[in-house]
């Protein structure tokens, strides 16, 4: 175990490594093994940039960058800069893929760090080409084309009306193009409306004799269901962390990668007919024992990322799974897993307290560690992650953090 010295986070490091109320476990050979079967999966002939942005995806971002590295992945993704920053600082060599564009001020911090950026406005190029001048080199660029996301990327037409410029300015070299689908995994018609525009407008520059080595398009989702548009690289994320994209099967045996536990931290008896937590929500409908556990919607627990309904059946579902759960029905219901059996949240998730029904689960005590089921990439990022990794020891900075 890595522990610092001085300061009041050594004294907060030394508490969380007595006792734990919450962690994450990281398997960081899973992650690794998982890299494997995607390239196994994509061949030689591709690229595999591994997407480590939101903390690879609530993992640790250091950790998995050492070990993707390690088992083979080429290129790194991250949305910002600092990002990019923050791996170089741990001594990742390897290159660094930045998603989103540039502020005004941040041309510095590529040039320095030698990430590669995305271009997706005339003025963010000359701003980029005008600071790799002043240092005498040329940065590595990708022309980021909008074609349905409705993001970021030149619209098709202002590429045509922009290429003299943007392809003769001297501090940029135009390494790759790319796209990013808006639903992929969901609509097979309009993904593949994306990837023919994509396709016309890299044929269209070609003409143009302006060429790309690296042409991509392809998240996890596309890159299982789509073969033909790997092209020379593919962006995958979802996969690396051991989930399928909603909807998407995979005979790739990916494994789990992480869990998120907590302690019961107390027992309480409960009489028939009391009511538990906020807003009273919860009345009891027989004696029985509830533990709390010290994890709330700060942590990440208990909390939804509802998208607006896509349409009106979509709507329905929301509404109807809204009724069922208020007429008692156990849909939308938390629950955790303790001793591997599962345990209903009573009442409300709280800010940093959760009470949960054990009256059914025996041998239960103060200390007893209680599985979580959340989203993984909504999780603080502040609560310890414990890294299992046999396989192949990484650098230091895959010790416990
Ligand atoms: C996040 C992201 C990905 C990875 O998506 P997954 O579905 O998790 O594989 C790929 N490309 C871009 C531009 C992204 O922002």
């Amino acid at each position: 175990m890595k522990t610092e010295t001085k300061g009041s986070r050594s004294t907060e490091m030394e508490i969380e490594e007595k006792v734990r109320p919450r962690w994450i476990e990281v398997n960081l050979d899973a992650v690794g093994r998982n890299t494997r079967r995607v390239k196994e999966m994509i061949g030689d002939g591709v690229k595999l940039l591994a997407v480590v942005k939101g903390d690879a995806y609530g993992l640790g971002m250091v950790p998995v960058a050492h070990t993707v590295i390690s088992q083979g992945a080429d290129l790194l993704g991250v949305t910002n800069p600092d990002e990019g920053v923050i791996l170089r600082n741990k001594g990742i060599d390897a290159p660094i893929f930045i998603f989103r564009p540039l502020l005004p001020g941040e041309e510095e911090l590529v040039v320095n760090y030698q990430l590669i950026s995305s271009i997706s406005s005339l003025q963010q190029a000359e701003r980029l080409s005008d600071k790799a001048r002043i240092y005498g080199v040329k940065v590595p660029v990708h022309l980021k084309v909008e074609t349905g996301l409705g993001r970021t990327g030149f619209l098709p037409s202002s590429i045509k009306e922009h290429a003299d410029r943007l392809f003769s300015l001297p501090g940029l070299e135009w390494e790759g193009i790319y796209t990013h689908f808006a639903s992929a995994a969901g609509d097979p018609q309009f993904t593949r409306q994306q990837f023919r525009l994509f396709q016309s407008v890299v044929e269209g520059l070609k003409k143009r004799g302006i060429q790309f080595p690296l042409c991509h398009v392809c998240n996890s989702a596309a890159a299982l269901l789509y073969p033909e548009m790997r092209l020379d690289l593919v962006r995958i994320g979802t996969l690396l962390y051991g989930e399928n994209p909603p909807g998407v099967k995979d005979d790739l045996g990916l494994e789990s990668t992480w869990s998120f536990w907590s302690r019961v931290i107390h027992l309480q008896k409960l009489e028939k007919g009391m009511m538990v937590g906020y807003g009273r929500t919860h009345r009891v409908s027989r004696d029985t024992t509830m533990a709390v556990i010290p994890v709330g919607y700060r942590d990440g627990f208990g909390v939804d990322v509802t998208p607006r309904p896509a349409g009106l059946i979509d709507l329905t579902k929301v509404v109807a799974k809204i009724v069922l759960g208020y007429l008692g029905f156990p849909v939308g219901k938390y629950y955790v897993e303790i001793n591997g059996t599962p345990a209903p949240v009573l009442g409300r998730v709280g800010m940093e307290l959760t009470c949960i029904d054990v009256g059914k689960i025996p041998g239960i005590e103060v200390g007893t560690p209680v599985r979580l089921m959340a989203r993984r990439t909504v999780i603080r990022e502040s609560i310890p992650k414990s890294y299992c990794q046999q396989e192949k020891a990484g650098s230091s900075d895959t010790q416990p953090v």
